[in-house]
């Protein structure tokens, strides 16, 4: 397959006014964190029934100088774009706005991100290792997309030439376990070593031969954060019906012991999943094979 060329999506800033400059980077940081609107919902935001309101009318002291009146409805441990963590009346905390933006804010930025954890398939994974600082591929890279058994490995098989590199986290799962059947068990054990490995193996492309980066990335912010930060040639979204998908699931033996997970997760797949703006983006339809 020839890939096309395209241009960078993000122009750099040169020829841009400071002005300009700002209110691009607050537009990408809430295409990169769609959850910045969630402060705007009801639920968070009511004056009289919104979560903020009623934290601040239960604790209306700062909890951290117990002193000042708080204005801050803080998360203790940092949502970071997971629903529960968001809305878990139990997460927040009440702080004046002095300590939030001193000490709180201090925290979220330094120590406390790298101690920052969020559930993935019941394993808790800090956040760092989740959606790692990225460098630029130096070689080209394809990133392939799509949901569970919509055929992106297969893809990824038929595409690629001898020698060139494949990320993918399955397989790392697998080498890990010393099996290609999946399991529940495998997954748990051998989930945070094996991000950590790909993240290690993303970081390692600054020579050599083509690298293909086989990834979920439901929503577009995803993809578009990974093909950002990766600098990848173009992005693969694997277009293949939720029915087709989860027949795959049943039929494959090495998918057989977590089937039902799969199921579940192929379902989470198609509802998390959001187009995306990324000019490179090339839809290939995962049904009848990819010739
Ligand atoms: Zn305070």
């Amino acid at each position: 397959m020839k890939l096309p060329t395209i241009p960078p999506l993000i122009p750099d800033g040169r020829g841009y006014g400071r002005q300009q400059r700002e209110r691009s980077r607050d537009r990408d940081r809430l295409a990169e964190q769609p959850w910045r609107a969630w402060y705007h919902l009801p639920i968070w935001d009511h004056p009289v029934t919104g979560l903020r309101a009623i934290q601040l009318a239960r604790r209306p002291i700062c909890e951290k100088c117990k002193r000042a009146r708080a204005t801050v409805a803080h998360h203790k441990r940092p949502h970071g774009g997971v629903w529960e963590l968001f809305i878990d009346p139990n997460n927040l905390e009440s702080v004046c706005k002095r300590c939030h933006d001193g000490e709180v804010q201090r925290g979220e930025r330094a120590g406390n991100y790298a101690a920052r954890i969020e559930l993935v398939a019941g394993v808790a994974i800090p956040t760092n290792v989740l959606h790692p600082q990225l460098a630029r591929s130096a070689v080209p890279l394809t990133i392939v997309c799509g949901a569970p058994a919509a055929g992106k490995t297969e893809y990824v098989r038929q595409k690629a030439q001898r020698g060139d590199k494949v990320i993918d986290l399955d397989d790392i799962i697998a080498d890990l376990a010393g099996s290609a059947t999946r399991t529940a068990e495998a997954k748990r054990r051998h989930l945070c070593q094996a991000l950590i490995e790909r993240n290690r193996r993303l970081a390692l492309l600054t020579s050599g031969a083509p690298a293909w980066f086989v990834v979920g990335a439901a929503a577009g912010w995803e993809r578009r954060r990974w093909a950002d930060g990766l600098g990848a040639q173009s992005v693969v979204l694997i277009d293949t019906p939720l029915r087709t998908c989860i027949a795959r699931i049943r039929r494959d033996p090495l998918r057989a012991p977590i089937a039902d997970e799969l199921e579940e997760a192929a379902h989470g797949w198609f509802a998390r999943y959001s187009a995306s703006n990324i000019a490179r983006e090339i839809r290939v339809d995962g049904i009848g094979g990819f010739v």
